[in-house]
């Protein structure tokens, strides 16, 4: 099968969270799997890989101007990586903003993305018999192949990825609609992008896709309640026959401590002594007590509101009168910052505090800490957790999303279902307990190390879908 991948970021070319991951993994598992795969992303300032130029002069037209573009690719991957190449929308700093805010025109820069893809596709000769979209920044490519004028791409189905349904990239109609070009009649609420007065692009996705999967089977049934669905419960409950959940997986060649070049000491699951060093390097790396004998915390994260941080806030003084110790790593939202720099300054041998983006630091607390804190108010899949899994760290999680369906109670770790703090600091008593029982403890670590969450078989689901999207786009 002929598969085109439009994705907004991907490891290794550029990465803000969990979507760049898999939209690095799943082009390799689809080559594996014998098709004949490419995954075209913008250029950033941030993609510092040598491109081979494939096309110059190329050139789609935004609300009456035409943008020009240059396409070019990389292979060394092991599959074909294409990048949309326009310095004036894409050679910036930041993927979707910067220091905190949104670009403003975004509203433009993706979709002249989508527009891109399909113009640079097309000037290759490349007909996908299906293209993988990601997300609000490719979303309006399922929008162009059934309403926009392209009959090179007649035959192409759509399958639409929601990774994180909260984020939409919903802007004023004034503004978008001439840069997607299909009129006003687009902009409806039932069976159109219209979402509360705005355009949203997200929607579109949501509208259009021939099928529609969301990143673990419990968000796919959440997004369609009240609670979760951001007022697009209604339209994902209406399109709920084509709505699968389809679980990430990880990289195990990326993700292991047996080769991992940026911790102390590499250790596995038969050879598990390292991660004692592991631990020590990182107490000394945060300032805090170099100690066997407590559990050590580690959360690495963006610092959002989706990741459970007001509820820390209100355990901190419960979860630090325990006997234990925490290191953070993350970056993000301003009053986070603060939080966790008080916390820092309160706890000073209990709670290490690094606000940064470090990709090297992340994987030494995956590998250092006995934990890994996830208490998430939503959680579409979650990679920190099987991260963790992998270097026999227990996931300590609410059951939302993803975390619900990877992690389980004495299993694999541990769990909390209500999104209140003393059912977080319950969770912690029972984390205290196991972790002074070192056999109870061991068989846990055990498990983690054991579980696999492979990519191989969501990739085959994939492909099943790309399947079904195009019978159902021949039936038309
Ligand atoms: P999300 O996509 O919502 O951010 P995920 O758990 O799906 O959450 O994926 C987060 C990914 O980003 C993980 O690979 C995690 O290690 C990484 N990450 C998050 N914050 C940081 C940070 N400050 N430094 C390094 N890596 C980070």
């Amino acid at each position: 099968m002929k598969i085109l991948i439009a994705v907004s970021e991907v490891v290794p070319y550029a990465k803000t969270g969990g979507l760049a991951d898999v939209a690095g993994a799943l082009p390799k598992e689809f080559v594996r799997l014998g098709h004949d795969v490419r995954l075209i992303m913008p250029r950033y300032a941030k993609v510092k890989q040598n491109l081979e130029t494939v096309r110059t002069g190329l050139d789609v037209d935004l609300a009456g101007v035409r943008v020009a573009f240059d396409l070019l690719s990389d292979s060394d991957q092991g599959y074909q990586a294409l990048f949309i190449d326009c310095p004036k929308f894409f050679d910036r700093n930041g993927l979707y903003g910067e220091e905190g805010s949104d670009f403003p025109d975004n509203a433009a820069r993706f979709a002249f993305f989508a527009k891109a893809v399909l113009a640079a596709v097309e000037a290759v000769d490349f007909r996908p018999d299906v293209v993988h979209c990601h997300d609000w920044q490719s979303a309006l490519i399922p929008l162009l192949l059934k309403r926009g004028d392209y009959p090179y791409f007649g035959e192409t189905a759509c399958l639409f990825t929601i990774h994180n349904l909260a984020y939409m990239g919903a802007f004023s109609p004034e503004e978008a609609l001439p840069l997607i070009g299909l009129g006003e009649g687009i902009c409806v609420p039932e069976g159109g992008i219209e979402y509360y007065g705005k355009v949203n692009y997200l929607k579109a996705g949501l509208v259009f896709a021939d099928v529609l999967t969301t990143v673990s089977e419990t968000y796919a049934r959440e997004i369609q309640t009240r609670e979760f669905g951001y007022g697009l419960e209604g339209v994902l409950s209406s399109r709920s026959a084509d709505l699968y959940g389809v679980l990430n997986g990880i990289d195990y060649e990326l993700w292991n401590p047996a080769t991992d070049p940026d911790i102390s000491v590499n250790y596995s699951g038969e050879e598990p002594s390292g991660k004692a060093l592991c631990k020590a390097d990182l107490q000394r790396e945060y300032g805090l007590p170099q100690r066997d004998d407590v559990p050590l915390f580690g959360m690495v994260t963006r610092l959002a509101d989706q990741k459970g941080l007001d509820l820390f806030e209100k355990a901190a003084d419960g979860f630090f009168a325990n006997n234990l110790q925490f290191t953070l790593l993350g970056t993000g939202d301003p009053k986070y910052h603060e939080l966790f720099t008080d916390l820092a300054a309160r706890y000073r041998k209990k709670c290490g505090v690094m606000l940064a983006y470090d990709a090297a630091l992340a994987q030494r607390i995956y590998a250092g800490a006995d934990l890994f804190l996830m208490p998430s108010r939503y959680e579409p899949c979650g990679l920190g957790q099987l991260i963790a899994l992998a270097y026999g760290t227990l996931p300590l999680v609410r059951a939302t999303g993803g975390l619900a369906d990877t992690i389980r109670e004495g299993e694999n770790g541990f769990v909390f279902t209500n999104y209140d703090f003393p059912d977080l600091l319950s969770a912690v008593e029972r984390v205290l307990a196991a972790f002074s029982d070192g056999e109870t403890w061991q068989a846990l670590v055990g498990r983690a190390f054991a579980a696999r969450y492979s990519w191989g078989r969501s990739a085959e689901r994939y492909v099943e879908l790309f399947t079904q999207a195009r019978a159902k786009r021949l039936r038309g």
